[in-house]
């Protein structure tokens, strides 16, 4: 077991308990429900969904907080929101808030509107029948159902808590409080299984390990090895928004490690892959070892509080992709070779026309950062630095400078003339048309940098 473990890990190391002590005053029911008392700081939790949550009990309905706010509070993380989960029907909840609107149609849940916030409210609800001739992909899960249910239809065990606020107590059906505590990642039932009827879930399963610095079980991570093709079977955003957001937020270091350890990589970016084994081939595990300089450099940064694009996210990880000089054929139009190079990656992950746009911008200026002498380049690089997409260049030259050590002082000489040109930040970017200002904010762009 211990030895399992070990093969199907991240980071090697033994395991580590939360940094917060679980209360061990539980009690085990013969339905597997176990509760465990963990009063959390009311300053911790969202006032609005704890509100929700007191008005729908007061209503007769059981409601609890669920899923990542439970799990990230036990790992002693902020949470990015606040989900609720309760017994009430969309109905019965819409009666009980006026600032409420239905939503969803394979399944409808409720939206609670606040000034500045929305709290989802979801009803329990089951798995739907699968089909019965191996067809493991769930079609439709629209079916209401009890807190067990819920919580079993769930995908990791750390993901399917619930939090009963009144009695500041965990409801857990899953185990979950166990492998929280432990730092195990877990899928919910027989992974075989629940893998192949959502392979999303494999994404999911590896950016967490990655992000919470915890182990993949063994059987989940068999699973995911043996089924990691099943990935594609999902729609391409849903696997571009899960791979992108585990490149977001200051784990992208041990995520790669994970995806190449799983053999992901190979099926989720078969030309990064391909790149990589090809030097390995010749002997050499050089690329493999800047890339993982590079990610970890990112990570640096993240954890500096310091945002980065998703034209940058994209840049680290891409970069030696497409910014490999092509074999043989010399004056090839690199311009045109990045982007035939890039069109099969954005088609597998729903990377937009815009976003695609921007990489191939921000990697050609970042080509153009590294020093070259003569006093005609630096007028073009003046007007190089009011591009809109500058500020991404600059992040991604430094924070490649920084990896490697190379052009260090060349990255800093750019920022202090950039921040003494722009001192209020970058310049706005051109107007699009509708579309711009949603697609930017669901690819996590924030911030000034944004440009
Ligand atoms: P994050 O903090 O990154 O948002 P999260 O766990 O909250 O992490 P969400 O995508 O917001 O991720 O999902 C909310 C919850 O819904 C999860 O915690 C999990 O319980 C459930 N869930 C999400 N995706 C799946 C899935 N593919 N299969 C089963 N349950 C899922
Ligand atoms: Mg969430």
């Amino acid at each position: 077991m211990i030895d399992e473990t070990e093969k199907s890990t991240n980071n090697g190391g033994s395991p580590r308990t939360l940094p917060l002590p679980l209360g061990r005053d539980s009690d085990s029911e013969p339905d597997g429900k176990l509760e465990i008392h963990r009063p959390f700081d009311e300053s911790d939790l969202d006032g609005e969904a704890v509100r929700v949550i007191r008005r729908l009990s007061a209503n007769g309905h059981a409601a609890y907080l669920v899923g990542g706010c439970v799990r990230d509070l036990l790992f002693g993380l902020r949470p990015k929101d606040f989900d609720v989960v309760t017994s009430a029907h969309p109905p019965e909840i819409r009666k009980l808030f006026r600032n409420c609107r239905i939503i969803g149609r394979r399944f409808r849940l409720a939206h609670v509107y606040f000034r500045e916030k929305v709290i989802e409210v979801a009803t329990f609800r089951a798995e739907s029948m699968l089909g019965d001739e191996g067809e493991l992909l769930i079609r439709d899960d629209n079916v209401f159902g009890t807190a067990k249910q819920d919580a079993w239809r769930r995908d990791l065990t750390i993901n399917a808590l619930l939090y009963d606020v009144e009695r500041q107590t965990i409801v857990d059906y899953v185990g979950g409080v166990e492998d929280a505590e432990n730092r195990v990642i877990r899928v919910i039932g027989d992974p075989q299984v629940r893998l192949r009827e959502d392979p999303i879930r494999m994404l999911r399963a590896i950016r967490l390990a990655a992000r919470l610095d915890a182990k993949v079980e063994p059987s989940t991570w068999d699973a995911i090895v043996e089924h990691r093709h099943d990935v594609l079977q999902a729609a391409a955003p849903r696997i571009g928004e899960d791979l992108l957001r585990m490149f977001r937020g200051g784990a992208m270091a041990p995520a790669f490690d994970l995806l190449h350890a799983s053999g992901m990589l190979e099926v989720v970016l078969p030309e990064l892959h391909a790149h990589l084994q090809r030097e390995l081939a010749r002997g050499s595990d050089e690329e493999l070892q800047a890339m993982r300089h590079t990610l970890r450099q990112a990570d640096l940064y993240a954890h500096e509080g310091r945002q980065l694009s998703q034209a940058v996210q994209l840049g680290v990880l891409l970069s030696p992709v497409l910014l490999a000089r092509p074999a043989g054929e010399s004056g090839s139009d690199e311009a045109q070779l990045l982007t035939e190079r890039f069109r099969p990656i954005a088609q597998r992950l729903a990377i937009s026309k815009r976003e695609s746009e921007r990489l191939r911008q921000v990697l050609r200026a970042v080509k153009r950062l590294a020093p070259r002498p003569g006093r005609r380049r630096r007028r073009a690089l003046g007007a190089l630095m009011r591009r809109h997409y500058f500020a991404d260049a600059l992040d991604l030259f430094e924070l490649m400078a920084d990896a490697t050590g190379q052009y260090v002082e060349e990255a800093r000489l750019w920022r202090r003339r950039y921040e003494e040109e722009y001192p209020n930040g970058p310049p706005e970017p051109p107007r699009r048309r509708k579309r711009t200002r949603r697609s930017r904010r669901e690819h996590g762009e924030k911030g000034a940098r944004t440009g």
